[in-house]
């Protein structure tokens, strides 16, 4: 049963964390900018002693560039404290000492560029626009390259037909590793009628034309866990993940272990928690505690 953050929930919280993971957009900002308290609230946590860690599912930029817009907003954050599913493919990518080519159906400016830094050689990034009108054009215009041996997907706002068809016929060879970012449906975009497709739909396209199923990088996965766990020595039983996301957030608190807080300055309600699946541990999404933001358990902590 997800609880209310109280001050007495908060001082237990306090006794029993050492670690804190946040997650970026709808937990420290918005597309609005920073969301008020959040900063106050992990400043205090540090100086309380309590370390802190970022975790973003967003595919859109290099990790270096969300050290940078942490900097911005008061964030102190050193590149290790900070993961984002860009770095994180390329990473998972090196740690199999990955040798061949890949196929990027997605940014050239972050995942082009974080395959880039770990020497990874790819191609595909950018647009691919349709050539011709017809079948035969089609397979005329698309080349394949036998050095690729790995599609990765994430946010591609260049999908394109041509795209797909190189993705999926690359994925026909069973030896073509397939890798997704991560599957968020929806940019967390309020105040508008439009809605911003994410990465999860271009993951969709590809499993639905290949029959084959990705191995996703970002949250509720636990790749960006495993490797703050290796890297910084967490014990999961003492952490815990801040998150406004149900399905992603709290999923991967769950899976990793880890304690959990749902803020509700971001995607999920207070509705949603009480309607979160629980029928069983692998579908429990229930947070452990929840708060309307993280400048609440700031206000529990001050002293
Ligand atoms: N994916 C994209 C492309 C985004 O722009 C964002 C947030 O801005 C997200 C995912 C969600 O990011 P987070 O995990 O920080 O909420
Ligand atoms: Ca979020």
């Amino acid at each position: 049963m997800a609880q209310k953050l109280t001050r007495e929930n908060a001082e237990k919280i306090l006794r029993n964390v050492d670690n804190f993971l946040f997650d970026c957009d709808g937990v420290l900002w918005d597309g609005n900018g920073p969301i008020k308290g959040s900063l106050e609230t992990v400043m205090r946590l540090k100086e309380l002693g309590k370390r802190v860690f970022h975790v973003t599912n967003n595919s859109l930029h290099t990790r270096e560039h969300f050290v940078k817009k942490c900097a911005n907003y008061g964030y102190q954050v050193k590149q290790d404290e900070i993961l984002c599913t860009a770095w994180i493919a390329a990473e998972y990518l090196r740690s199999k000492s990955f040798k061949d080519k890949v196929y990027v159906m997605g940014l050239k400016e972050s995942m082009g560029e974080e395959l880039n830094a770990f020497g990874i050689k790819n191609t595909g990034a950018g647009s691919d626009p349709l050539v011709g009108t017809s079948y035969g054009d089609w397979l005329e215009g698309v080349k394949l390259d036998p050095e690729v041996k790995c599609v990765l997907v994430g946010f591609d706002p260049h999908i394109s037909y041509m795209k797909l068809m190189r993705a999926t016929s690359y994925l026909k060879k069973p030896d073509c590793l397939f890798i997704a970012t991560n599957t968020d449906n929806l940019l967390p975009v309020k105040n508008t009628d439009i809605s911003i497709p994410d990465a999860g739909c271009m993951v969709s396209a590809l499993t639905v034309a290949s029959g084959r199923e990705p191995i996703v990088m970002g949250k509720p996965a636990p790749n960006m866990f495993e490797v703050l766990r290796e890297v910084h020595n967490l014990d999961p039983s003492r952490c815990m993940m801040v998150g406004d996301r149900l399905d992603t957030d709290i999923m991967f608190a769950k899976n990793c272990g880890m304690q959990s807080l749902l803020v509700l300055s971001g995607i999920s309600s207070v509705d949603d928690v009480e309607q979160a699946p629980n029928t069983s541990e692998a579908v429990d999404s229930r947070p452990d505690f929840y708060a309307e933001n993280l400048a609440e358990l700031g206000k529990f902590i001050v002293g």
